[in-house]
C-alpha cells in the first residue's frame, strides 16, 4: 500500500464527526445513517465529491449505512440520463449504497397525504394567487409579508381543491398549496411557503401518476425521516431551511427525527461548481458535454485520467469546516501529481516533434535498449525500446542561439538521450522559410545506456522515440476552462471562459508500448505530465488527454512560503 493510500484511511477529524461521537456516546442513537441526496438534473462535481466522501465516509467510519437518494421533485428539469450518470460516479468515487438506493418519488404518495393531513389540521391552504402576487406579498428580509387572500379558506374548500388539483382539473400554475406558518416571520423561509405545484409533466419513474409534485423543501427533510437518517448533512445555504423542515417534523406524523447540519461547500478557483451554469455551458457547446476533460465534473475528471484515489485524497486534506472558502486549484492538481507519481508507467512522447538523424548510426541497424517502467517502484520492472539512426525529439529541446542556461540542445552541445547514447548536435537543416526541419547529429557508441566510462558530464537528459517504431498520435492538452481565478466575478460567466483552454497537437509521436495501453489508464509521458488514453482512439489513431503537466506550483508556493507541504 502506497503511504497515499495509508494516508486516505487515516480518519478525518472535524466539527460533524465530533457531532456522531457525541450523538453516539449519549445514546442519542445506536446506529448513524447518512444519505447523499443529489437532484438528477446535472452531473456530479467535484463539489458533490465532498458531500459524498463526508457521507458515506462517516457511515463507513462509525459502521452505519449511507443511502443514495435522488431527491427527484422536478420532473421538468430531471432526467434518466442523469440518474445512470450519478450512480456511475458514485460508484466510480469509490462508494457503494447497497441495498438504499432511493427517490424522494418512491414517497409520493406518503407525501400527499401528508399535505392532505396538514389541509386538515388548518396548517395548508390553496392560494390561487399567480406567483407574481405570491412574490408582491413576501415581503423582503427587513419587510414582513402580508396574507394571502386566500389564507382563510376553510378546511373542506382547501381539501376539495387540492384533490381537484390532483386529479389534473387546472392547468400548469393555477393553484398552489401553501403551508400555514407565519407572513410577518424573520426568516422567509416560514412566509407560508409553496409545498405543491401543479405541472403536468412526466416524471422519469412514476410517469404520468402525478400532475402535482412537492417542492424540493416538502419532499426533502420526510425523506429523511422516512429513511431514518440521524444525522442529515447538508450545505450552508441550507441553514435558513433548517427552521421550516423542523416545522414539518412537527406538524406531521413522521417515524422519525433526523437532524440537519450545515457544511461549507467547495468552492475551487478557476472553476465553477454550479449545475445550473455547468448546464449551459453543455447546451451553448462551450465544452464537448458533460465529460468533457476541462469540466469539473467526476465525468470530466474520469475521462481526463483523475484517479478517484487522487479525489477522495484531495478531499480528505480540505477537511469540512463552517465557514466557506475558496481552495486554490493547485492543491487539487498536486494530490493528483503525488498518486500518478507513484502509480503512473513512465512512457516516451513527442508532442511536437522534431527530427533527428544521427549520422554515425548505421542506416541499416535498429537496436533494442531498456526502460525503465517506474523509478518510484522497482517492482515495475523495465521494457524494450527500440533505436536507430532515426529518432525524433521535442521541438522545444533545440534552440539555435540558446541563452546561457539552455542545456539542452544546440549546435555544438552534447545532450544525454534517456537510456540511450550521448548525442552531440551538429547542424540545423533548415527549410526555404527559414524553420529549422531536421538536426544531423552524431552519437558516442561507447555511451550505451547513457552512461559516459570517461565520465563526462551532460546538463540535459532528453526523451525520444524512434523513427522506425513511433506511432502518430492525437494529444490533447488542457488548460483551465476559466481565465480568472473568480469566474463570473464581474456578472457574465461566459466573459470569462479561457479561449485556449484546450489545444490540440495532430502531429505527435508516442512510443509503441502507449498504443496498447487502456482507455484511461494513467501513464507519464516522460518530462511532460501525465497522460491518459482518451475514449475518442481508434486502434489507428490514439488519442490522449493531459490529465496535469508536472510542474507543480503548488508544491514550490508551499515550499517557499515555509508552510506545511
Ligand atoms: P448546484 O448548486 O451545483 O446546482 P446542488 O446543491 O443544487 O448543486 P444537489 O444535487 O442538490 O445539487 O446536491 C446534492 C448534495 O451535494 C447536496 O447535499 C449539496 O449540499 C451537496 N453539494 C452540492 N454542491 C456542493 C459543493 N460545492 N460542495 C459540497 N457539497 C455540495
Ligand atoms: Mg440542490
Amino acid at each position: 500500500m502506497t503511504a497515499t493510500e495509508t494516508a486516505s484511511l487515516e480518519p478525518a477529524g472535524d466539527f460533524v464527526r465530533d457531532i456522531i461521537r457525541t450523538d453516539l456516546d449519549a445514546k442519542r442513537h445506536t446506529r448513524v445513517v447518512t444519505r447523499f441526496p443529489p437532484e438528477p438534473n446535472g452531473y456530479l462535481h467535484i463539489g458533490h465529491a465532498k458531500s459524498i466522501c463526508l457521507n458515506f465516509g462517516v457511515a463507513r467510519e462509525f459502521g452505519g449505512q449511507c443511502h443514495l437518494r435522488f431527491d427527484d421533485t422536478n420532473p421538468t428539469k430531471e432526467d434518466q440520463e442523469f440518474i445512470d450518470a450519478i450512480e456511475r460516479d458514485v460508484r466510480w468515487l469509490g462508494f457503494d449504497w447497497g441495498p438504499h438506493l432511493h427517490h424522494a418519488s418512491d414517497y409520493f404518495e406518503r407525501l400527499y397525504g401528508w399535505a392532505e393531513t396538514l389541509i386538515q389540521d388548518g396548517k395548508a391552504y390553496v392560494d390561487d394567487s399567480s406567483a407574481d402576487d405570491i412574490r408582491a406579498l413576501r415581503g423582503t428580509l427587513t419587510e414582513a409579508g402580508k396574507n394571502s387572500p386566500y389564507r382563510d379558506r376553510g378546511v373542506a374548500e382547501n381539501l376539495d381543491l387540492f384533490r381537484r388539483m390532483r386529479a389534473g382539473e387546472f392547468p400548469d400554475g393555477a393553484r398552489v398549496l401553501r403551508a400555514k406558518i407565519d407572513m410577518t416571520s424573520g426568516n422567509i423561509n416560514l412566509r407560508d411557503p409553496v409545498i405543491y405545484r401543479i405541472l403536468h409533466a412526466a416524471h422519469p419513474r412514476t410517469g404520468k401518476a402525478w400532475c402535482i409534485y412537492p417542492t424540493y423543501d416538502f419532499a426533502h427533510g420526510q425523506s429523511d425521516a422516512i429513511e431514518g437518517i440521524t444525522h442529515s448533512l447538508c450545505t450552508l445555504e441550507f441553514a435558513d431551511h433548517r427552521p421550516l423542515y423542523e416545522w414539518f417534523l412537527d406538524n406531521l406524523p413522521v417515524p422519525s427525527r433526523p437532524k440537519q447540519h450545515e457544511f461549507a461547500r467547495l468552492n475551487l478557483g478557476f472553476t465553477v461548481l454550479s449545475k445550473r451554469f455547468l448546464t449551459d455551458l453543455v447546451r451553448r457547446g462551450a465544452v464537448k458535454g458533460w465529460d468533457d476533460p476541462r469540466m469539473p465534473t467526476l465525468a470530466g475528471h474520469r475521462r481526463r485520467g483523475v484517479p478517484p484515489a487522487a479525489i477522495r485524497e484531495f478531499v480528505r486534506r480540505i477537511g469540512v469546516a463552517k465557514a466557506n472558502s475558496v481552495v486554490d486549484v493547485g492543491m487539487f492538481e498536486h494530490a493528483i501529481r503525488e498518486l500518478l507519481n507513484k502509480t503512473a508507467p513512465r512512457r516516451m512522447a513527442i508532442l511536437r516533434p522534431l527530427k533527428v538523424v544521427i549520422e554515425n548510426y548505421p542506416a541499416d541497424i535498429v537496436e533494442t535498449l531498456e526502460a525503465h517502467n517506474n523509478p518510484e517502484d522497482p517492482g515495475a520492472g523495465k521494457r524494450p525500446v527500440r533505436f536507430g539512426r532515426e529518432i525524433y525529439v521535442e521541438r522545444d529541446d533545440f534552440m539555435e542561439n540558446p541563452p546561457k542556461k539552455f542545456y539542452r540542445l544546440s549546435p555544438g552541445r552534447e545532450v544525454r538521450l534517456r537510456y540511450a547514447y550521448f548525442l552531440t548536435c551538429r547542424e540545423a537543416v533548415k527549410n526555404p522559410a527559414g524553420e529549422v526541419v531536421e538536426l544531423r547529429c552524431t552519437y558516442d557508441p561507447t555511451t550505451r545506456g547513457g552512461d559516459s566510462p570517461d565520465g563526462r558530464k551532460v546538463q540535459a537528459t532528453l526523451h525520444w522515440v524512434a523513427a522506425a517504431d513511433a506511432i502518430p498520435a492525437e494529444i490533447r492538452l488542457y488548460g483551465h476552462l476559466f481565465m480568472r481565478p473568480d469566474p463570473g466575478a464581474d456578472g457574465d460567466f461566459f466573459a470569462d471562459l479561457n479561449p485556449e483552454s484546450l489545444e490540440i497537437l495532430r502531429d505527435s509521436l508516442i512510443e509503441p508500448a502507449l498504443a496498447s495501453g487502456k482507455i484511461g489508464e494513467p501513464v507519464q509521458f516522460e518530462r511532460q505530465g501525465y497522460f491518459c488514453a482518451d475514449n475518442d482512439s481508434t486502434p489507428e489513431r490514439p488519442v490522449f488527454n493531459r490529465t496535469v503537466g508536472l510542474r507543480d506550483s503548488w508544491a514550490k508556493a508551499k515550499a517557499s512560503s515555509g508552510g506545511p507541504t
